[in-house]
């Protein structure tokens, strides 16, 4: 069932001949597919519409392949779904305090479109309800309405890697529906939080609501979230990594109407969906997750959208709140006896590794992976075990050619402590064959050759 005429993106392995992947998809599409609960949308006739048995599945990954199962390309609009990326362009456009003086981040627990304002200044609890997105909408930049929804739909477009049309049907019928988010942006209004001319600020909103996605546009957007804000598939960098993390914790606690709290309990992700029956889902670092179903329950949230995406979860262990231990071994061991000790000899250059004798000169220590708080307290332990004792070496080489990645807490830790082993006399440099120069207190050479050509000749000096 994996992509079944479909048309597989050139990154999607659907056209292999084997897709674990999607076949669990597949699998748990067929599982709910006779799920009937719930009913479509029909506050206005073009959702009223939608077909009820329509159900696509999509994930895409950090590295930009796709999966997709089911009606994964059919499109519908993304109303409450495009919350989340405005509210995005708006920490851009606004900056956080300003964004936050005027909106909220607190779980409102009450419907989509609750008259949820803080009593005295009229702040929305959140950009995920109605009255916080309007908000949000009115602080993107712009000189006018067109210009507003213009930028975001731009936004929407680079997140989902394709430009993105807007059903003009639709846009009109919530036009002429929407009295209802008209009176939340007066209320809004006249409490002070809103600023901009109701008329403008509700029009880009409904405009917003009305952007045709499908599912794998949804799981691409998400992707674009769980990668630190750089699409997957055009390698594009459409948010900065610290508003992606914002929007994402957002999404945690307010993403699902007021249902927010037993899905961030049960599934463990953040999320949003939208009364078009669309789902999205991020495993930050991971993947994205884009589902389309449109019969909603009591909530507003697609039936089949949360039972597919509780199933998801808890097969791929997905839960944010898992505890999913160390995955590779942060180092070769540095003991002299287990053989990666650079024994000192009278040649000049060359390095004896698996041989070395007990007192050895000069210790390497490799480490590998991605270095981060976890794993630098690792390296810490090592560095510290193995140049505190009695046996200490002169030099200390600290292999990081392995190393894929170092998040500068990690770097921070380690120059520290590079900082004291030195100040007790123990020389340290390290290797890296792709001077990427990842610490700042050592000499860094391309070889462990030259690092020890390096040592020696600090020895001999003193
Ligand atoms: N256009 C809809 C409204 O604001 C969006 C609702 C939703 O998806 O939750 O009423």
């Amino acid at each position: 069932m994996t992509g079944a005429g479909q048309g597989p993106s050139a990154a999607s392995p659907d056209a292999l001949p084997f897709d674990p992947i999607g076949d669990a998809l597949g699998r748990i599409r067929t599982e709910f597919l006779d799920d009937h609960r719930g009913e479509v949308a029909d506050y206005i006739p073009q959702l009223g519409e939608a077909d009820p048995a329509a159900f696509g599945l999509a994930l895409v990954g950090v590295a930009g392949s796709v999966y997709r199962v089911g009606e994964a390309d059919v499109p519908f609009t993304i109303q409450s779904i495009s919350k989340p990326f405005v509210y995005a362009l708006a920490l851009a456009d606004a900056g956080i305090d300003d964004v936050l003086g005027r909106v909220g981040v607190e779980p409102s627990g009450e419907a989509f479109n609750a008259i949820s304002l803080e009593p005295g200044t009229g702040r929305p609890s959140n950009p995920m309800i109605n009255a916080g997105a309007i908000l949000t909408t009115s602080l993107v930049r712009g000189t006018g309405p067109d210009e507003r929804f213009e930028r975001i739909r731009d936004l929407l477009s680079r997140c989902a890697g394709r430009v993105l049309e807007v059903d003009d049907a639709v846009f009109r019928s919530e036009h002429e529906t929407g009295d209802r988010n008209r009176a939340l942006a007066y209320l809004m209004r006249h409490a002070g939080s809103l600023t901009a001319d109701v008329e403008a600020a509700v029009d880009t909103y409904f405009r917003q609501c009305s952007v045709l996605v499908t599912a794998v546009d949804l799981a691409t957007m998400a992707a674009t979230l769980a990668n630190g804000g750089v699409n997957p598939r055009t390698g594009e960098e459409v948010l900065g990594q610290s508003a992606a993390e914002q929007v994402l914790t957002v999404m945690a606690t307010c993403g699902m109407y007021d249902y927010s709290g037993e899905w961030l309990f049960r599934v463990g992700l953040p999320a949003k969906s939208g009364v078009s029956g669309g789902v999205v889902a991020v495993s930050p670092s991971q993947f994205g997750i884009g589902l389309y179903s449109p019969r909603l329950d009591g909530r507003g949230n697609s039936v089949r959208g949360v039972a597919a995406s509780e199933a998801i979860s808890e097969r791929f262990t997905l839960h944010l709140m898992h505890q999913v231990g160390r995955t590779a071994p942060t180092f070769e061991r540095v003991a002299p006896d287990v053989g990666l000790v650079v024994a000192a000899d009278d040649q000049g250059t060359s390095v004896s590794v698996g041989d070395a004798p007990r007192n050895a000169d000069v210790a390497v220590l490799a480490v590998q992976g991605y270095l981060e708080f976890a794993s630098a307290e690792q390296a810490l332990l090592a560095l510290r075990t193995r140049t505190d004792d009695t046996d200490s070496p002169e030099a200390l080489i600290l292999d990081l050619g392995h190393v894929t990645r170092c998040h500068p807490v990690a770097a921070a830790l380690l120059d520290a402590m590079i900082e004291q082993i030195e100040s007790r006399g123990v020389t340290v440099v390290t290797v890296d064959r792709r001077e990427r120069r990842l610490l700042a207190s050592s000499a860094e050479f391309t070889t462990r050759s030259e690092a020890l050509a390096r040592c020696r000749g600090g020895w001999r000096e003193r």
